[in-house]
C-alpha cells in the first residue's frame, strides 16, 4: 500500500538567481541556484521543479521539468543536473546562454519519486542526468546517518566520459559500509574506467542475482530516460521485486 507522505509541500513559484554552473561531462552541467523569494523551500528528496525560461528573443516563456539534485537540508539553494539535448529548446538555453547572476523562475515542488518509509533495502538505478534525483535521495539518507538499509546505486553511461561524481559517492562508500556505488559503462572496449561494463540494467541484474540476498525485500528508485525506466522495471519485476515497490517519475524523452 502507498505510504502516506507527511511533509509534502504545496507547489508555488520561486524566484532564484544562478550562483554557479559547473561542467560535469561533455553534455551535462550542474546548475546551482540561490532562492531570492521565497528565500527557503521545503521538498522531499527526489522531487522535481518546473523551470520557466525565455529561450528566444520572441519573449515567450517555455517550461520544462528538472529533478532537484540537492537535499532538503540546503533549503536556501537548489541544485539541478541538466543534459544538453541536441536541438532542445530549454536544455540548449541552459547550456549555451544561462550564466551566473541570471534570474530564473521555478515552480514546484512536484513528483512522486521520494523515499518510502518502508525500512527496506534500496536499489537505485539512474542514467545520465537521471543522476539528479538519486543524488538527492542518497545524500539525504546518508546525511541523516542511515546505516540500517543497504543502498545500492547503479549509475550508467555509454563511456567513461559520461560518468561523474565518482569522488563524491566514493567518499560516502568509505564512510558508510551499507552504501555501494556501481558506475557502469555500456562500451565494453573502454578499458580505462574503473567501472562495470554492460548496460546499467544488466549489471544491476547480475548484482541482484549474485550479491544481493532477498531481492524480493528491496524497494527500487529509478531516474532516467523512458527507455532506461522501462528496461529497469522489466528487469526488477523478473528478479522478483514487486511493481508496487518500484518508484520513478517518467522522463518524457
Ligand atoms: C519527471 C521529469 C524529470 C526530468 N528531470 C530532468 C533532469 O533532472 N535533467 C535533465 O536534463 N532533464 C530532465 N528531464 C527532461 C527535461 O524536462 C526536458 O524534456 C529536456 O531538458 C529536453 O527539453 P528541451 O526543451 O531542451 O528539448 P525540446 O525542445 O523539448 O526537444 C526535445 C527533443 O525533441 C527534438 N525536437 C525539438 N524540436 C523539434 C522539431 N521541431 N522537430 C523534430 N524534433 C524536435 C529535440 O531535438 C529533442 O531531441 C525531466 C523530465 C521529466 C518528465
Amino acid at each position: 500500500m502507498e505510504q502516506p507522505v507527511l511533509s509534502r509541500t504545496k507547489p508555488q513559484t520561486y524566484k532564484t538567481v544562478v550562483k554557479s554552473i559547473i561542467n560535469l561531462t561533455h553534455d551535462i552541467k550542474e546548475i546551482n541556484l540561490e532562492l531570492i523569494s521565497p528565500k527557503e523551500i521545503s521538498f522531499l528528496a527526489g522531487q522535481i521543479m518546473s523551470f520557466s525560461v525565455m529561450p528566444d528573443s520572441q519573449g515567450a516563456k517555455t517550461s520544462r521539468t528538472y529533478s532537484i539534485s540537492s537535499t532538503p537540508a540546503d533549503s536556501g539553494t537548489l541544485q539541478f543536473i541538466v543534459k544538453h539535448v541536441p536541438g532542445g529548446k530549454v536544455s540548449g538555453y541552459i547550456h549555451q546562454k544561462l550564466k551566473q547572476g541570471d534570474e530564473i523562475e521555478l515552480k514546484g515542488p512536484f513528483g512522486n519519486l521520494y523515499v518510502r518509509d518502508d525500512g527496506r533495502d534500496m536499489i537505485c538505478i539512474a542514467g545520465g542526468s537521471g543522476m539528479s534525483s538519486i543524488k538527492s535521495i542518497v545524500t539525504d539518507l546518508l546525511q541523516k546517518n542511515e546505516k540500517k538499509r543497504q543502498i545500492w546505486f547503479f549509475f550508467g553511461g555509454q563511456t567513461q566520459k559520461d560518468i561523474f561524481y565518482t569522488e563524491y559517492f566514493g567518499k560516502f562508500e568509505k564512510q558508510f559500509g551499507n552504501f555501494h556505488f556501481i558506475p557502469c559503462i555500456a562500451d565494453k572496449n573502454d578499458v580505462s574506467c574503473k567501472c562495470e561494463r554492460g548496460l546499467v540494467t544488466e549489471i544491476a541484474h547480475k548484482f541482484i542475482e549474485e550479491k544481493i540476498e532477498l531481492p524480493q525485500e528491496l524497494s527500487a528508485y529509478l531516474c532516467g530516460s523512458r527507455g532506461l525506466l522501462e528496461a529497469a522495471v522489466k528487469m526488477l519485476v523478473s528478479s522478483g521485486i514487486s511493481e508496487k515497490n518500484i518508484f520513478y517519475d517518467m522522463f518524457n524523452l
